[in-house]
């Protein structure tokens, strides 16, 4: 089945209605469900992905994320932000212990940061950013 697709703005506007009655939401299909039922008001066919989603809640000016992870392989490399896509840019080697050097990546769009071992998002917290 598909779905009519929301523009940016509507998704920030059901964002915004629904924190201003919660503090925080525990999971992504949480979100992405109260989010949905808010469009479907406007029109019933309306969906959004939860890759988008997150990255239209990312780059809102009310929505803090907080990222869980597990950690993954320490070979795998990593090019992209597996949290919101964007490429890594600022590769920093930290710390060189015995030849060995520890590299950190940090996505400056959504806080996202791993080292060594490559952490893999698990669960994602949607907060009201304090002001
Ligand atoms: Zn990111």
């Amino acid at each position: 089945m598909s779905y009519h697709i929301p523009s940016d703005e509507q998704v920030q506007k059901a964002l915004k209605k629904i924190f201003s009655k919660r503090r925080t939401i525990n999971s992504q299909i949480r979100l992405k469900n109260l989010v949905e039922k808010e469009l479907k008001n406007k029109d019933k066919n309306y969906g959004v992905s939860s890759t988008r989603l997150r990255n239209i809640a990312i780059n809102s000016d009310f929505i803090k994320l907080e990222i869980h992870s597990r950690e993954g392989d320490p070979h795998k490399t990593m090019n992209k932000c597996p949290v919101c896509g964007h490429s890594f840019k600022n590769v920093k080697n930290l710390t060189i212990y015995g030849g060995e050097v520890t590299i950190a990546f940090r996505c400056d769009n959504c806080g996202y940061w791993t080292g060594k071992k490559k952490r893999i998002p698990t669960r994602y917290i949607f907060q009201v950013k304090k002001k």
